[in-house]
């Protein structure tokens, strides 16, 4: 037992080195990437739940690695974070998706709104003034911009995040709480935030016309939202029945793809503002 328990170590070491060694790999890369703009801004419609208009859309992050293609932000957002390197893509992408739908609002003079993700790791004084200075660059309303944020913002220093997200919103731009319903769930710190929408993960809408719990929870976080005077989309909508759900509970908008997938700048634009013109 003593031999396999050393061989088992022997294993666990190796294994770590790997880990420890594909993880540099992986930030090198990454920093690399940063510095020759292999990313790219996929963007996802939010819609109506009643007509399908489009309301906005969530700008997520793509990266076009050259050897090993598209790889999910799932795969690369968390080691940006531990990294800090998340600081410098967070930029890109927001300056990025902010220089895209300013670009249609002259071209379209419509203004929909743009959500971008904002992880804990990029929010501190430098950002609120980043914020500012890139809604002056692309002229851009402010209340245009939407910043998603998750539970773990409101656990992590909270009285320095709320004052952060305070001044923030003192510009006009706006917060939606992420994947709302998992996490800590701190009802009490939501009320102490400037969110101004939920977004009901994707977890409850999955299951919401098999799972009984699943359909009350999303009724309960509905019947909140509304009370609190809260804005709501439903992440992850992938079918008819669960569309429907959501219209006899009467949440306004979703996103998901039932309506669509996230797409490259350019497929957005042709299939869901060229052809919406009329
Ligand atoms: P998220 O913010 O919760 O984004 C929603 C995710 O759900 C996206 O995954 C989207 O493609 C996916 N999704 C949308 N509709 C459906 C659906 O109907 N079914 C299913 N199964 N999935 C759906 P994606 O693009 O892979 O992004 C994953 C996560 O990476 C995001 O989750 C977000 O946490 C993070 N992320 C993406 N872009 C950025 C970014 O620019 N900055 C930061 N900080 N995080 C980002
Ligand atoms: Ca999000
Ligand atoms: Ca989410
Ligand atoms: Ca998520």
């Amino acid at each position: 037992a003593k031999e396999k328990g050393g061989n088992c170590y022997q294993f666990f070491t190796t294994d770590m080195n790997r880990q420890a060694h594909a993880r540099l790999t992986l930030e090198n890369e990454l920093r690399k990437a940063i510095k020759t703009h292999q990313f790219e801004v996929f963007y996802q419609p939010q819609v109506s739940t009643w007509d399908n208009r489009l309301l906005g859309a969530e700008a997520l992050v793509r990266w076009n690695h050259p050897q090993r293609g598209i790889i999910s932000p799932v795969d690369f957002i968390p080691i940006a974070e531990e990294t800090g390197l998340i600081k410098d893509i967070g930029d890109w992408v927001l300056d990025e998706a902010c220089r895209t739908f300013s670009q249609w609002n002259q071209e379209f003079g419509l203004k929909l709104q743009i959500s971008v993700n904002v992880s804990v790791r990029q929010l501190d004084d430098l950002f609120v003034f980043r914020v500012q200075e890139l809604l002056k660059k692309h002229n851009m309303p402010a209340s245009q911009l939407e910043l998603e944020i998750t539970e773990s913002l409101l656990m992590d220093n909270p009285q320095e995040n709320i004052r952060l997200l305070e001044n923030i919103n003192k510009l006009g731009v706006e917060f939606a709480m992420d994947d709302f319903g998992t996490g800590y769930s701190s009802l009490s710190y939501l009320k102490q935030f400037p969110v101004s929408k939920l977004k009901i993960d994707r977890a409850f809408i999955n299951d919401i016309t098999t799972d009984k719990d699943d359909e009350a929870i999303v009724q309960a976080i509905i019947a909140m939202a509304k009370t609190l005077k809260l804005k709501l989309v439903a992440e992850g909508v992938e079918n008819h029945e669960q569309l429907s759900r959501l219209r006899d509970l009467e949440c306004d908008s979703y996103q998901g793809y039932y309506f669509s997938k996230p797409l490259p700048q350019q497929v957005f634009y042709e299939r869901h503002l060229l052809t919406a013109e009329s």
